[in-house]
């Protein structure tokens, strides 16, 4: 650390100048968040001093986290239920997968080490999540569609199943689980049901209600007993902000040192009250009706850039659930290199040795899809 310090204006411009590296949201087409709405930057920044590890300073604030996660439940069917605003998708599944070893340990029916059914479109969350919590991951098949197929996931249930995980819109393909069939299949066996709705959480209730088709995913399905919701991905609040939401009591409870000092339902001890401010000044700003017009662009802009690219002659891998648009693009690992030194932001699966993938967020309009189709043709034919 220096002796003496800078002065602010120096500190200013080295910040400016390092943030004028990132590359702008215009660019970008390989993000699930996207620009924050500017109330939730503005309201967050008069937020920036609350701490939500501390509740009995922080109270007005931790009012509106109860707010927002109300409002949250209600979204999702269920306003009777529990939840906690969060980091983000990872912190959200590690505390369902905690609260789903915690129920299954109380019943006593664990005999060996604890095992979790998962898809391969599971979310990488989960491999640390996993070895974090010395669980066994048990992978079962996806079906050509890449879903997670409800007959696998049920023969796979045994006494140390502690949990399946189905995901409403993989950030990988923008797959949806079939949900709705995959609690029928669990039924029987009583597997907590986990969604991972990192993603589709803000995406397939107003889809489904501009009249997609895609499955029902949240509460509103018997057996779903924790639900992830990402605000800070298409909810367009501003990082770090994930809620976690249990259909009964949060499992998970730790107590702190202190008298009179309620218990935490988080992984993190401080965390920022301006993540709560950020989500419920969008949510109640923009409304059901805002989220639906959101949505609503955000299609059409996927089947803009779905026009695009077939006359261009590029054909889709696979048939998009929600707006993530995977082209099929010979040597993709390279076109996405020359793309990336071109100043475009895209990515390549793993999956797919000619997959580019494409995610039609709330920052790609149709302007920048037609500034980012020339720079495809000519990264692809260089
Ligand atoms: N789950 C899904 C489906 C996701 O798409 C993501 C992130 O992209 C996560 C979990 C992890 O979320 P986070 O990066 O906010 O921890």
């Amino acid at each position: 650390m220096r002796e003496a310090g800078l002065s602010a204006s120096a500190v200013r411009t080295e910040i400016a100048a390092a943030l004028s590296e990132d590359i702008p949201w215009t660019r970008v087409l390989n993000s699930i968040c996207t620009e924050p709405h500017p109330l939730a930057v503005e309201l967050s920044h008069a937020a920036s001093h609350t701490n939500l590890g501390d509740v009995r300073i922080f109270r007005g604030t931790k009012r509106i986290e109860r707010k927002a996660v109300a409002l949250l439940l209600e979204l999702l069917g269920h306003p009777q239920g529990a939840g906690s605003l969060v980091s983000g998708g990872t912190e959200a599944n590690l505390l369902a997968m905690l609260a789903a070893r915690q129920e299954a340990r109380a019943a006593g029916r664990l005999t060996g080490r604890p095992e979790v059914i998962v898809g391969s479109t599971v979310h990488f969350s989960f491999d640390k999540i996993f070895s974090a919590l010395g669980v066994t991951a048990v992978r079962v098949p996806v079906d050509d569609g890449l879903r997670l197929a409800p007959d696998s996931v049920a023969a796979a249930a045994n006494e140390n199943t502690i949990a399946a995980v189905a995901t409403a819109g993989s950030s990988e393909l923008g797959v949806v689980d079939p949900v709705d069939d995959i609690a029928t299949a669990l039924a029987r066996h009583g597997v907590w049901l986990h969604v991972d709705a990192a993603t589709g959480g803000f995406i397939i209730p107003f889809a489904r209600e501009l009249g997609r088709r895609l499955p029902q995913f949240d509460f509103h399905v018997d057996g779903v007993r924790s639900i992830t919701i990402d605000p800070h991905k298409y909810g367009l609040a501003n990082v770090p902000a994930g809620a976690i939401l249990f259909r009964d009591q949060e499992a998970y409870q730790a107590d702190s040192f202190f008298l009179d000092t309620p218990a935490h339902t988080t992984l993190l001890g401080t965390r920022p009250g301006s993540a709560a401010v950020a989500t419920y000044a969008v949510l109640e700003h923009l409304g059901r009706e805002g989220f639906v017009e959101i949505t609503r662009t955000n299609f059409e802009n996927t089947e803009y850039l779905t026009t695009q690219l077939t006359e261009a002659g590029y054909g889709l891998l696979i048939e998009p659930d929600l707006n993530i648009v995977v082209a099929r693009v010979p040597h993709a690992a390279e076109v996405s290199r020359r793309l990336d030194a071109d100043g475009w932001i895209v990515s390549t699966s793993k999956r797919f040795d000619e997959g580019l993938r494409l995610v039609v967020a709330r920052h790609v309009t149709r302007d920048v899809i037609d500034a980012f189709m020339p720079a495809l043709v000519k990264a692809d034919h260089e």
